[in-house]
């Protein structure tokens, strides 16, 4: 499969559809219109691939929707050369648009079979992420904390206390809360032991699943 012309016009068209959602950072939306979406996903679903919708991937779980993508990513607030923890690798969608904003990107997937696919498929269309660990999201990494930003992928049931441990003060964790329907929080450490939580609109993941490994 290859990026054309016509992919790039489509996605021309999602970045206005995004934008009409309320998405407004630049940055994210070159972002989002320069990943070629279409070859994260499963065959048979490429041809939407530029709908603004979530779809299947494997191990029963999806490649999120463009306006989720974009909508976690702004909450960040990034700048070129942050480093960014990302929890559910997953297609490796999320983890690219964070490679194009310039982002050093450590990312964890606890389903191996997705885990070992999307570790060889990144680097083979030239997005290189700092680090893809196959691992609990729940734990976070503490060898390479703190983070200045941190994002969970999937509906989580609760925030996990190891993720906001490993924000750097000014850091930002954005996070998906909720068993059916979640609420983006944001929470951003504003000391060492102070937090600053907003709860923001509604949206609805795949959850957040306990260590079976
Ligand atoms: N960012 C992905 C979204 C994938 S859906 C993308 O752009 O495609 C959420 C992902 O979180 C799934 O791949 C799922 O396997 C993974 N996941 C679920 N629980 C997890 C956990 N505890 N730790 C790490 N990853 C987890």
């Amino acid at each position: 499969m290859k990026d054309t012309h016509k992919h790039q016009g489509l996605r021309n068209q999602l970045v206005k559809v995004i934008a009409a959602k309320g998405i407004t950072d630049k940055n994210v939306l070159k972002a989002i219109s320069a990943v070629p979406r279409h070859l994260f996903m499963d065959s048979g679903f490429e041809d939407f691939a530029y709908q603004d919708k979530a779809f299947p991937i494997a191990a029963e779980q999806t490649i999120s929707q463009p306006y989720t993508v974009a909508y976690q990513t702004e909450l960040l607030q990034l700048k070129p050369g942050m480093e960014v923890l990302e929890i559910g690798t997953g297609s490796g969608y999320q983890t690219a648009v964070l490679i194009e904003l310039g982002i050093k990107v450590y990312s964890i997937e606890r389903q191996k079979e997705l885990f070992k696919k999307t570790k060889l498929f990144l680097p083979k269309i030239g997005y290189k992420a700092k680090k893809l660990v196959f691992g609990d999201g729940y734990i976070g990494l503490k060898e390479n904390a703190p983070f200045d930003g941190i994002i969970v992928t999937a509906g989580a049931p609760f925030v996990p206390k190891a993720l906001l441990a490993q924000l750097k003060i000014g850091g930002r964790l954005v996070i998906p809360i909720g068993d059916d329907i979640q609420t983006m929080t944001l929470y951003i450490r504003t000391g060492e032991k102070d937090f600053e939580k907003h709860e923001l609109g509604k949206f609805r993941f795949v959850p957040l699943l306990k260590e079976k490994n």
